[in-house]
């Protein structure tokens, strides 16, 4: 893996909270890393920390080949950053907003302006940003993050206050970055759809990192239950299954369905015997563990829960 992004054993202190703990990860060109955590976990704090805004108390953090702690900056032109809460000046337009940005970063105005239409604002470009909604806000943002092509992308909660529509169309954006080598981190609160984006997720419990990897990673280590959902013709309300193993925890959903909860080797097993007892199965669905199980199984087990 080529790391644009390098932090090593990074802690950061504000006075007696620890926002950040000892952290380590690599991220490497055109990967795509959700960031997830509950609040003040330690995500903001991250990002700021990359992008040279604050200085670690302990470790390093290397940029694109930049310590930006030891104010080195080279690369910063490459670094795009679209912050939680996102403000401009009320009083210009989303063209003249975008213009100075692009001029920030000693980039073609021409093409920072193209990006107005890429976020759904052309129509919207010359009205004064005052009079934006929320979620024209956060496109203009994103518009702003995206000037110069970035190499390294920081979003912050990026799909808050976006429509269904342009939060398909702020994936495809992101996902075409990561494809031509733009390394994305995206903090969100946003589980369900960051499932099938993102191919790795971060998660973080009070400044410390709890888990890394793939979904299919994760639910590896996790061991979580997968739900098999079976509707099998001609059984009694509450009724369950004959050839089901005594020991197999299930329960019906709608009055028709059986959904049992099936440890990862026992899948295969539970097809074999399904098939085998000659039971009319009408539909059969395998539901693996979502995100949100495996997060909330991640920070448990940080917290030293059951
Ligand atoms: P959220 O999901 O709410 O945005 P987060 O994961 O981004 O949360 P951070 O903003 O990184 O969390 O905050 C981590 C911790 O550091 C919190 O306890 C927060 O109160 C604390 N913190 C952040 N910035 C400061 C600051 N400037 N001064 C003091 N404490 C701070």
């Amino acid at each position: 893996m080529n790391a644009t992004v390098r932090v090593d054993n990074v802690s950061k202190r504000y006075g007696r909270v620890e926002a950040v703990a000892d952290v380590c990860f690599d991220l490497g060109e055109g990967e795509m890393v959700a960031l997830i955590g509950h609040n003040g976990a330690g995500k903001t704090t991250l990002m700021k920390l990359m992008l040279g805004l604050i200085r670690p108390t302990h470790g390093s953090i290397v940029v694109l080949g930049d310590n930006p702690a030891a104010g080195q900056f080279a690369g910063r032109r490459h670094l795009g950053y679209l912050p939680e809460n996102v403000s401009f000046d009320a009083a210009l337009t989303g063209r003249e907003t975008q213009t100075f940005y692009a001029r920030l970063k000693r980039e073609p105005v021409a093409k920072a302006l193209q990006l107005l239409d890429t976020v759904g604002l052309g129509a919207a470009a010359s009205r004064r940003v005052g009079t934006y909604s929320k979620g024209m806000r956060q496109r203009l943002g994103l518009a702003q993050a995206l000037i110069g092509r970035p190499r390294v992308l920081l979003l912050d909660e990026p799909t808050t206050g976006l429509d269904p529509e342009l939060r398909q169309t702020f994936y495809g954006v992101i996902q075409r970055l990561a494809a031509e080598g733009t390394t994305v981190l995206l903090s969100s609160h946003a589980l369900t759809e960051l499932e099938e984006r993102a191919a790795r997720v971060i998660i973080m419990n009070r400044g410390i990192k709890v888990a890394d990897g793939s979904v299919e990673s994760l639910r590896s280590i996790a061991r979580l239950p997968t739900k098999i959902r079976l509707k099998v013709a001609n059984l009694a309300p509450g009724e369950v299954p004959s050839w089901l193993p005594a020991s197999t925890a299930c329960r019906r959903l709608n009055g028709h369905i059986v959904e049992i909860d099936a440890a990862p080797e026992q899948k295969i097993e539970l097809l074999r015997c399904a098939t085998a007892a000659g039971t009319a199965l009408e539909d059969f669905d395998v539901v693996p563990p979502n995100l949100d199980e495996l997060y909330a199984h991640f920070l448990h087990k940080a917290e030293g829960m059951p």
